[in-house]
């Protein structure tokens, strides 16, 4: 039964919009949640700024999930705040939910967030130190992970503009990982329950997105906390929220995510993802690299003794700028880009009109 029979904008958390998503945030989101919502503080950052977690509910089946280990990947936590408001809510899915505990870290990587960087304090990838534990945000999240104990784990992330899914010219919107316990990639049982639960996710994502669901690579990375919880036996997906055409504030993958998350937690709830195949898993496409923001196609000199006709790949470079995030184009290739796709697309190779222009007087006057 698909989930979205729920009206996203009536939970949607106004208040807290863009890219731009900090711990001051999360404080007052948290100030004004009722009882039933148990707010601790769970650890602090390289920089003293606290680590936030709320647990819901007493159900049986565990649920730990986090997001913003890389600080600029803001979009889940959106969706983590629109949940909440569901979760506070008369709706008739709080009584399948409630078979949940669901424990959320809204921000592991406050410092990284509050500068919108990827890494930490220290310049460490948090998802790389699964294994050292160098950092006090990796720390916080082990500790919480040990005492916590989940039945399941949800990693959630933001991924760039570049990733199409497949070798279609459609935007990996949502993609996900059932990330690998060795280095074999075998199927363990908790893997399986991974990707059993992405196939149900996937499901539903289809009729809102279809075509636009990717599947990671799963090489496996001991150091990334995904397939450290694999290889402890707790089924664990990552998620990436990614790019929805037109959408670079991410509102409307916001949503996705919602629906995603929610799906997530309904098909927990009701010891329902073992109905799934993980043969399905597989039929979703993997991810490529093949967007640029913008793309220029057969550029040519007005001079036509300069032959050459090429194409310019265009990619937005995302910069913090008084408290908002401005989107800044830079040249990122220039060549035969044949094959790659453009979120904004221009063809320049117009011959025929060229020359009907170059009769009127607007050419004279450029010529000089
Ligand atoms: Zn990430």
């Amino acid at each position: 039964m698909p989930n979205t029979s729920i009206d996203y904008q009536a939970f949607k958390e106004n208040a807290i919009q863009g890219r731009y998503v900090t711990n001051a945030q999360v404080l007052s989101f948290l100030e004004k949640l009722p009882a039933d919502f148990i707010r601790e503080t769970i650890g602090y950052s390289v920089e003293g700024r606290p680590i936030e977690s709320v647990t819901w509910g007493k159900g049986k089946t565990k649920v730990l999930s986090w997001s913003q280990m890389h600080g600029n990947e803001s979009t889940t936590t959106k969706a983590l705040f629109d949940i909440i408001n569901l979760l506070q809510s008369q709706s008739a899915i709080l009584n399948v939910l409630r078979q949940c505990t669901l424990k959320i870290i809204f921000i592991l990587n406050p410092d990284g967030a509050e500068v919108y960087t990827r890494v930490n304090a220290n310049s460490i990838d948090l998802n790389r130190d699964a294994q050292k534990r160098s950092q006090p945000e990796s720390k916080t999240l082990r500790k919480t992970y040990d005492e916590f104990k989940p039945d399941f784990c949800l990693n959630l992330h933001g991924q760039r503009t570049i990733f199409n899914v497949g070798f279609t010219s459609r935007p990996a919107t949502v993609s996900f990982l059932a990330p690998a316990h060795n280095v074999e990639r075998n199927i363990s049982p908790s893997r399986e329950l991974s990707m059993k639960l992405i196939v149900a996710i996937n499901q539903v994502l289809q009729e809102l997105i279809p075509g636009q669901v990717g599947r990671y690579d799963d090489a496996f990375n001991e150091n990334c906390v995904g397939d450290a919880f694999q290889m402890l036996n707790t089924p664990t997906v990552l998620f990436e929220a990614g790019h929805y055409p037109g959408d670079y504030h991410r509102e409307r993958t916001r949503e996705f995510i919602f629906y995603a998350l929610l799906t997530a937690f309904k098909t927990l709830a009701l010891g329902e993802v073992s109905n799934f195949s993980s043969k399905d898993y597989f039929a979703i496409p993997e991810n490529n690299k093949l967007f640029f923001d913008v793309l220029i196609k057969n550029v040519q000199a007005v001079d036509k003794s300069i032959e050459k006709v090429r194409d310019i790949g265009i990619l937005f470079v995302e910069t913090l700028c008084n408290d908002h995030i401005d989107f800044v184009p830079k040249v990122a290739e220039i060549g035969n880009l044949k094959g790659f796709h453009g979120h904004k697309t221009y063809d320049c190779m117009i011959d025929e009109e060229l020359n009907e222009l170059k009769k009127q007087p607007y050419w004279d006057s450029v010529k000089g």
